[in-house]
């Protein structure tokens, strides 16, 4: 049996991917941190799904910055795929908590690279990467030969992992695979990112909580995709032979205001947008009402506007090629936040 330790597992790749290599066959290690708070709620039900799991699924408590409780486990557990999910993930607050984020997103890539360099096992490293490393292009698709260009303290701590990554595969024969992620969300999603916190304003909208949802810069535009399927493109990288660098994206760029017009349109409500910039307000068609207002306290210092990738590599290569339009996600995340919102 395969044995596979995941960083980050309760998060919301880590969740998706744990349940993909469970469904596979693999023992599934994870990784997690002692908080005060409950932090497991993202797989919880891999836990209690005896069928799925059934012992498979083993999670110790530990932080990759504590180098040697780290070290102990990793010649515990002796995997043969480690999949690096963990660290800070919220470019936004990354301006707020740069350290955090520097050490957790790039320190700790180091700590693990050396730690793998000095086991001289076989096992095979995924590296979370980002596609802001590339900043703020003025031109799209990105592919796996433009040049990293960061923006933001998030950015350059990926950009220090992305490029270690590479150096340790080519410095010291590691089996490290760079994936270089544009956004991908879920209905696992944490609410500071956009999407899900539209998805459940929409949802609260119709469990009858009337109130205005006040987002940011409307015409921020990601390339999204549906991270269900971008876990099964990081475990068909460490399926390829040869380590190596990969670009998962949709090719697709959205405006934030068309996802929240997709996500309202879920639940029956047709958004008219009127106005500019802090006093642009979104109004349901038919009743008037508003729905959406702007508020400059969630604008960015600066906002990537061209993170567009292009994922064919991955299509040639891994065979790998997403299938969830932004907006077709936007539905299913608003359901499902309907379903939960319903159910409280
Ligand atoms: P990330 O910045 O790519 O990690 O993802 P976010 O979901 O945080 O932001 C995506 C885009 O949505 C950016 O262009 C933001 O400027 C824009 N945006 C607009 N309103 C909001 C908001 O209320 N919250 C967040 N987080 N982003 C917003």
């Amino acid at each position: 049996m395969k044995k596979a330790l995941i960083t980050g597992i309760t998060g919301q790749d880590g969740s998706y991917l744990a349940e993909l290599l469970l469904n596979k066959g693999y023992a599934v290690h994870g990784l997690v941190r002692r908080a005060s708070a409950y932090n497991r709620t993202r797989i919880d039900h891999l836990r209690t799904d005896e069928n799925l799991a059934n012992g498979r699924l083993v999670l110790h408590y530990g932080e990759l910055n504590d180098l040697t409780s780290f070290h102990r486990l990793l010649h515990k557990i002796e995997p043969n795929e480690i999949y690096h999910l963990a660290g800070q993930s919220h470019v936004g607050l990354s301006f707020e908590i740069p350290e955090v984020t520097c050490l957790e997103n790039g320190m700790a890539t180091l700590h693990l690279l050396e730690a793998m360099r000095e086991m001289k096992t076989d096992v095979r490293l995924y590296l979370a990467g980002s596609s802001e490393i590339f900043g703020a292009p003025q031109a799209g698709p990105q592919t796996e030969l433009t040049p990293l260009d960061p923006r933001n303290p998030y950015g350059a701590a990926k950009a220090f992992a992305f490029n270690l990554g590479k150096i340790y595969r080519e410095s010291h024969g590691l089996y490290v695979a760079n994936g270089i992620l544009y956004n991908h969300e879920s209905p696992h999603r944490g609410e500071n990112f956009v999407t899900r916190k539209i998805s459940m304003a929409a949802a609260r909208w119709a469990g009858g909580q009337k109130a205005p949802l006040e987002l940011g810069n409307l015409d921020g535009c990601r390339d999204w995709g549906y991270a269900a399927e971008y876990v099964e493109g990081m475990w068909r990288m460490l399926q390829a032979e040869n380590g190596a660098d990969f670009v998962l994206a949709t090719g697709v760029l959205t405006t934030v205001r068309e996802f929240a017009r997709a996500a309202y349109a879920a639940i029956g409500v047709e958004l008219e947008f009127a106005g500019a910039g802090p006093t642009e307000v979104g109004r349901c068609a038919r009743t008037r009402e508003i729905v959406v207002t702007v508020s400059p306290r969630f604008y960015r210092p600066v906002d990537a506007t061209h993170l567009l990738g292009d994922a064919t590599k991955a299509r040639e290569v891994l065979g790998w090629s997403p299938q969830t339009a932004a907006t077709d996600l936007a539905k299913l995340m608003v359901e499902t936040d309907v379903a939960r919102v319903g159910a409280h």
